[in-house]
């Protein structure tokens, strides 16, 4: 009899099997249906030995040093700051929107407060912003909108950024200096041996088991267990009951050039032409250094793996229906990405599990592990 079962090896269900048995003493099995841990964060060696992101590049950034704090016990860091060009109209330039970006552009030499002005003359004044096209519009106009924005997004979600809840594209600035980092967070910083290494020391306590190749759907009978964490797509729990909550995918195509370099950032953005959205040359992240690179292209689709809960009006209130459900579930609690349908970032999930965690030491009380 386990104490706990764990479904998913991801950021929420590795910290919280971490926090239960290495504070609680109790005895934590974490399954999950893929055949490693680390969730979407996973990376391994390439069939060229050059560590690439499985899914897409992960680059840890954040403000909340308890986050920091808490995850250092499993890993060092390596600094890394974070820049992304986009091409628009043929032209390599700096994402988030910055001075250069429109220098560059436009043949421009404007400087910051020009620049405002310059922005400020485009801006279409719109009175509630609520949607992701508002966010752009009205903060830099419909020509800029449509080079960097509208298309990327069409192209991620499937949807137009008329469609899509604010908080989307509210996720890139723009910016009237010349800052051309990716994100201002306080500590911005990679893994020293890669996030794979930090998940299995994190996992790596005598009061923990994991099986992987292990679906929650075939095996939830079987397995004896007290209490459970949840950290799959919460419709599929429900088995779908009030129809499918969409989630959006992405397919990943990994290839390794003969060549020292492929691009001159880690990441560059597609949001004009082409099928995919983004090209990230992993060596850029990891400082690997290798006569060969390895690059992955991401093209999104709805269907596979869930990746991203997509957010709008529509469907938030059907999440909230299944989160009903949830929460007059007994002694099981849901928690990360896929559960609580947000688009939260690596340490808004960590941030999301210790606070899980305290609540249920909290409810709890002391330790009932035999
Ligand atoms: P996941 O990592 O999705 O883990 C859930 C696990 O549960 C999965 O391994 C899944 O296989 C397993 N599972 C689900 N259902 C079942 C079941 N029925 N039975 C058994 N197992 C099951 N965040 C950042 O901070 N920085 C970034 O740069 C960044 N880049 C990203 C790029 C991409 C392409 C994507 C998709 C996400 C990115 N993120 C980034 C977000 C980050 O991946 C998530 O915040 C984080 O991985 C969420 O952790 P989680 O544990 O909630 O979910
Ligand atoms: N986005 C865009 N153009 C870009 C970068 C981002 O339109 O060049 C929009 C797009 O809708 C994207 C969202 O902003 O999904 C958030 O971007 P972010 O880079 O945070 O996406 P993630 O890394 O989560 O996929």
């Amino acid at each position: 009899m386990f104490d706990w079962l764990i479904v998913g090896a991801g950021f929420a269900g590795s910290v919280l099997a971490e926090r239960l048995a290495s504070q609680r003493g109790e005895r934590v099995l974490v399954i999950d249906r893929r055949h490693h841990v680390g969730g979407n964060a996973y990376d391994r060696l390439d069939e060229a030995g050059i560590l690439i992101h499985q899914y897409g590049p992960h680059i840890f950034h954040t403000n909340a040093d308890s986050v920091v704090d808490y995850l250092s016990q499993f890993t060092a860091w390596r600094p890394y700051e974070h820049r992304v060009l986009a091409m628009a109209d043929g032209m390599l330039v700096p994402i988030p929107i910055n001075l250069d970006t429109i220098n560059r552009l436009y043949g421009l030499s404007l400087t910051s407060d020009e620049l405002a002005a310059w922005f400020a003359a485009r801006a279409e004044p719109i009175a509630e912003i609520r949607t992701s096209e508002d966010v752009v519009v009205s903060a830099i106009g419909r020509e800029l909108y449509e080079k960097f924005f509208r298309g990327y997004t069409r192209k991620q979600w499937g949807l137009d950024p008329s469609e899509l809840d604010r908080q989307v594209t509210a996720r890139v600035p723009t910016r009237t200096n010349r800052d051309d980092r990716y994100f201002t967070d306080t500590f911005q910083a990679m893994p020293a041996q890669g996030y794979t290494r930090m998940f299995e020391r994190m996992l790596a306590h005598p009061n923990i088991s994991v099986m992987t190749n292990a679906d929650f759907g075939s095996l939830r009978e079987f397995i004896p267990h007290r209490r459970l964490i949840y950290t799959g797509a919460i419709d599929e729990y429900f088995g779908l009951r009030f129809g499918r909550l969409p989630y959006r995918s992405l397919r990943f195509v990994h290839t390794t050039l003969d060549t020292d370099r492929h691009q001159p950032v880690a990441v560059v953005n597609y949001p004009q032409s082409e099928a995919y959205t983004r090209i990230t040359e992993y060596k850029h992240l990891t400082g690997q250094a290798h006569p060969q690179t390895s690059l992955t292209y991401e093209y999104p689709s709805a269907e596979g793996d869930p990746y991203y809960p997509v957010p709008t009006q529509e469907n938030q209130a059907l999440f909230k229906r299944y989160e009903r459900l949830a929460l007059a579930q007994p002694d099981v609690w849901f928690v990360g990405r896929l559960a609580t349908y947000r688009y939260y970032n690596m340490d808004q999930i960590v941030g999301q599990a210790l606070a899980t965690y305290r609540r249920i030491d909290a409810q709890l009380g002391r330790s009932s592990a035999s």
